[in-house]
């Protein structure tokens, strides 16, 4: 191991994978240090639940084939492969009745080009309308408005820059008074959202079950609109169901080698403990086993509460054993 790189990225998860390729991209040497002896996170695949057979810990359901890094690296040519199944999303409840989505659009070709999906959308609409046709009519405009003018968004919204301070981003261009998406919504709990987008129990259910599952969203939580667009399009199967051939896991797999293709280093079983700073800045890492790895910058793929969270701790234990850890460790905002 390196005692110095340009860049080191704290933790091996999913993010990490994907900003190591970028860094070393930039023409940076990276270190990667994960704490556990596997890369990826919660993007992970391993054996089970029977012998043969593999299974995905925690993500399933992804689109990396849409990720600007799918192209950017040739994860294709790395072995990040999909499929597309038709039917997206599926609930059965408790009366015997079931509900399956039908995907509003198909994948055309390699690099995840879509065309509308005609009879997907009928399907759809027809499975809604054995429930309730208000909910059927209020599918086909959300889905016209997905179409005209939120799937652009969505995706200008997830893969550039915010706008300055005070002027709308994409989604907050969406919002108009009276009309699909108001700006009343934004702040509006996901059980709210759910009895106001939907007049029937079952698409209320899914569409909670889909923000618990996918956005982290207990229905008192407010989802945001973010959410709201995407857990709209889950509902409703507007976008087409993927999986990752091999599991989740060939996500990570394909960005490790296109990462190791650029020369940044991976190191498991590798936890961090501290950030070191000097001068304001963040200038390298303590490991677990005391190694110190020196960087002109330090990039923490922990999330944000995480990093805080153990700064923090960091921070009060030095000051109950010494004078204090304002110079010798940074925090995550720093
Ligand atoms: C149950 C579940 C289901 C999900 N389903 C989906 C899905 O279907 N589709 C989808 O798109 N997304 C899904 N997600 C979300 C997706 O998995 C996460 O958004 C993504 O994994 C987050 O990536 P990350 O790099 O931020 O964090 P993680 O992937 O969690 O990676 C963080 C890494 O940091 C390491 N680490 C922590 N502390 C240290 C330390 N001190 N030193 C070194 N390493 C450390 C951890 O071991 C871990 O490897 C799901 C998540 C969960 C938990």
């Amino acid at each position: 191991m390196a005692d110095r790189y340009d860049a080191v990225v704290l933790g091996g998860g999913h993010h990490s994978t994907i900003i190591a390729c970028y860094l070393a991209r930039a023409g940076l040497s990276v270190g990667v240090f994960e704490r556990s002896g596997r890369l990826g996170g919660a993007a992970l695949s391993g054996p089970g639940p029977l012998r043969g057979y593999t299974m995905n810990h925690y993500s399933h359901w992804t689109r990396f084939y849409a990720h600007p890094a799918y192209r950017d690296f040739d994860l294709r040519a790395e072995g990040l492969r999909y499929v597309f199944p038709e039917g997206n999303e599926a609930m059965v409840f408790d009366d015997g009745s079931a509900f399956v989505g039908w995907s509003a659009y198909r994948v055309v070709d390699e690099v995840g080009g879509q065309a509308a999906w005609a009879e997907g959308m009928a399907r759809t609409e027809a499975a809604i309308r054995e429930f309730s046709s208000v909910d059927a009519d209020t599918y086909l405009r959300v889905r016209d408005g997905y179409d005209a003018e939120w799937k652009q968004a969505f995706g200008r919204h997830r893969y550039t820059v915010p706008p300055p301070w005070g002027t709308p981003d994409p989604l907050e261009a969406l919002m108009r008074e009276g009309g699909l998406i108001e700006p009343v919504h934004q702040f509006m709990s996901v059980r709210q959202l759910a009895y106001d987008f939907f007049a029937g129990d079952e698409l209320r259910t899914l569409f909670m079950r889909a923000a618990t599952t996918s956005a982290g969203a207990y229905p008192d939580d407010v989802l945001g609109l973010q959410g709201l667009v995407h857990v709209l399009a889950l509902t409703l199967s507007l976008e087409p169901a993927a999986i990752a051939v091999g599991g989740t896991g060939a996500i990570t797999d394909a960005l490790v080698r296109a990462g190791r293709r650029r020369g940044v280093e991976y190191h498991t079983h590798a936890p961090v403990a501290r950030i070191l700073g000097a001068d304001g800045r963040a200038s390298g890492i303590v490991l677990g086993d005391g190694t110190r790895v020196g960087a002109d910058l330090v990039v923490s793929g922990l999330g944000m509460p995480r990093r805080c969270w153990s700064s923090w701790r960091t921070c009060r234990a030095a000051r109950a054993s010494t004078t204090g850890c304002a110079t010798s460790t940074s925090t995550a905002a720093s």
